[in-house]
């Protein structure tokens, strides 16, 4: 639910997801339906899909019991090698970095002051939380990002200028062209990315027909036909008798 997502909007779905869903178990015999609607608010709904997907993997493989290994995680569906280590990490304290892209600039800026491979910053990650408290290590790594060694770097306040290799030898900004740090995305207004949450969004109140879709999203039939059909491929959303529903949800057409 963290991912690309702000943790104050984070809050109130994950209580309400966890008081619907408590275990893995109770989520991987829910419908699709109902998990995808207790996801409303958070965007990104191809995620719920692999939660669930990852709760039935949990209940078929692991016994009901979410792996501590970050192996084992990794071969959960949706889960890679970011949310295994932190589960790791977070749940089970075990001695993983979690490595994203705040992480990445701290690591490019001040431990290397050149620029770093993915596998490379994962590696020195790694090497940083050996032999300590790895949550609390981790949470403060991600703090620092977020809060001083940002896209443009807070240096004088920061915790660790005086420790800081790129502040000590100055040259480029090491972290612009290290892997681990995520490019601007793509604009999000009129993307598919959009429209296919508002058509999950309009699904959530219940099954409706495509011109009912189509009309909702405002955009050319065949456009419509297409973002169904990725969400149909997704498993979010299923297609019959000329309507389109979540996938499972039992209700009747309601437009
Ligand atoms: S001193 Fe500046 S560049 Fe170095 S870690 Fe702190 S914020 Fe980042």
């Amino acid at each position: 639910m963290l991912q690309q997502t702000q943790a104050p909007r984070v809050i109130e779905p994950w209580r309400r997801f966890l008081e619907a869903l408590p275990t893995p178990g109770a989520c991987a015999v829910a419908p699709r339906s109902t998990v995808i609607s207790l996801w409303g608010g958070l965007g990104y709904n191809r995620r719920a899909g692999y939660l669930h997907d990852a709760a039935r993997a949990v209940v078929d493989e692991f016994a009901g019991r979410v792996p501590e290994d970050p192996a084992a995680l990794r071969r959960l569906p949706g889960v890679g090698s970011y949310t295994a280590n932190a589960v790791a990490s977070f749940a089970f304290g075990a001695p993983v970095g979690v490595l994203d892209t705040n992480v990445g600039r701290i690591l490019a800026r001040a431990i290397a002051n050149r620029p770093l491979g993915r596998a490379e910053a994962q590696r020195l990650a790694d090497e940083l939380v050996r032999g300590v408290a790895s949550a609390a290590h981790n949470q403060a790594m991600l703090d620092l990002g977020a809060q001083f060694c940002t896209a443009t770097p807070r240096c004088v306040t920061c915790p660790l200028a005086r420790r800081c290799a790129w502040r000590a030898e100055g040259g480029d900004d090491p972290a612009r062209h290290s892997a681990a740090v995520s490019v601007r995305q793509s604009a999000f207004a009129g993307s598919d990315r959009q429209l296919r949450g508002r058509i999950v969004a309009l699904l959530r109140e219940g099954p409706a027909r495509l011109d009912v879709v189509v009309a909702h999203v405002d955009e050319p039939q065949a456009r419509v036909e297409v973002l169904v059909a990725s969400l149909i491929a997704d498993g979010l959303v299923e297609r019959a008798k000329g309507e389109v529903r979540l996938a499972g949800d039992p209700r009747e057409r309601t437009r």
